[in-house]
């Protein structure tokens, strides 16, 4: 009787019956799993149809595949960046970002959320480097905002810079066909690099990617060590995804069936008084301020059969708590409805709302 206000399950696909069957036909024809990484014997005609996929799906020249966004993010900037180079990276990026951005000898440069004057300072300073990487979430994971992908990639041609974007909270639901924040933006062919995750939108299993340019890719499977030096991803993993990227290409119905209940979670939400923050983005974080009140408020939300959890320091900055909603398109209208009422009356209770 609980409904699930905070998955990444934004399409449904998680628990689409042709996805779970698709993984039960892998399993039993490729077996549990490889016991080794992809260059010894872990690779199986699955996983090259899958990374032939994606990179149809995103429009781009090849792709390759990790256990999760998260390797696939440790693994890029260190393969692709030396001493000589630069990146420059929006200061809110996913913690995986920041991390594999650690990982290399580049230049370092942070510059303000989504500050396209700050920027382009950075980028003036970058200048002196061999090489500019712009690195950045296509949405933000946090804020359900959206980064400003075609001023990025007009300043990225101006200063001779690539564009690197996450697309972990875009993948398969933003853009008319559900390519990404690059179609939304119409910047798909801006755009040099992109990291995601099969692990949400495409079926909620696990994996992650890179797709981009062939020499990129060729490159990263020469020398990308969580590529290198981890196990295959399984191939009941790798039928979900599979199966989902097929559902996704055959039509974009799926792609479009959650825009209009994230825009009625939004009005309803705003209309009570609440701030939403983000705009059009499935991710809508409720803006509580106080830690202590969006713990309690959650903890109240489940009590009325509503799940979602309560962000606060240091997941988000001080003095900023929310409760971070995720709309999915198997909410139905009335679920959504509930949930808006539940809201309503334990912002009340605990008055976050008049
Ligand atoms: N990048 C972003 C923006 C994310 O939100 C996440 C997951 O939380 C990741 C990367 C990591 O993805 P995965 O779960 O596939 O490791």
């Amino acid at each position: 009787g609980i409904l699930n206000f905070c998955a990444n399950n934004y399409l449904g696909l998680s628990s689409h019956p042709e996805v779970i069957r698709a993984a039960v036909e892998a399993l039993e024809k490729f077996g549990a799993g490889l016991s080794s990484v992809r260059f010894i014997c872990g690779t199986q005609s699955i996983h090259k149809d899958l990374e032939e996929k994606i990179a149809r799906f995103h429009q781009r020249e090849d792709a390759i595949l990790y256990a999760s966004c998260f390797d696939a993010n440790a693994g890029i900037f260190e393969a692709l960046l030396t001493p000589e180079d630069a990146v420059l990276s929006d200061e809110l990026n996913h913690a995986s970002i920041i991390d594999g951005i650690r990982l290399c000898k580049a230049n370092k440069y942070r510059y303000k959320h989504m500050d396209m004057q700050d920027l382009e300072a950075k980028l003036q300073d970058a200048q002196k480097h061999r090489l500019r990487l712009v690195a950045t979430d296509g949405a933000f994971s946090m804020d359900g905002d959206i980064a400003p992908l075609k001023e990025i990639c007009q300043l990225a041609e101006k200063y001779n810079a690539l564009v690197f974007i996450d697309e972990c909270h875009a993948t398969g639901f933003l853009g008319p066909n559900g390519r990404g924040t690059d179609e939304l933006l119409g910047v798909m062919d801006k755009v040099t690099i992109i990291n995601s995750t099969l692990g949400k939108a495409l079926g909620g299993a696990a994996g992650g990617y890179t797709t981009g340019p062939k020499p990129l890719i060729d490159l990263l499977r020469q020398r990308s060590r969580p590529y290198l030096f981890s196990n295959s991803l399984p191939p009941a993993v790798v039928g979900c995804a599979s199966k989902a990227l097929d559902l996704l290409m055959e039509s974009n119905a799926i792609a479009q069936s959650m825009a209009a209940k994230t825009q009625r979670f939004r009005s309803k939400m705003t209309a009570a008084g609440f701030t939403i923050s983000g705009k059009d983005h499935p991710i809508c974080p409720v803006m509580l301020g106080d830690a202590r009140l969006a713990a309690v408020m959650a903890e109240d939300m489940l009590n009325r059969g509503i799940y979602v959890i309560g962000f606060s320091y240091p997941v988000v900055p001080k003095g900023k708590a929310r409760i971070r909603v995720q709309i999915s398109a198997v909410h139905s209208d009335e679920d959504i409805d509930r949930c808006v009422e539940a809201f309503t009356e334990v912002g009340r209770k605990h008055g976050a709302l008049p």
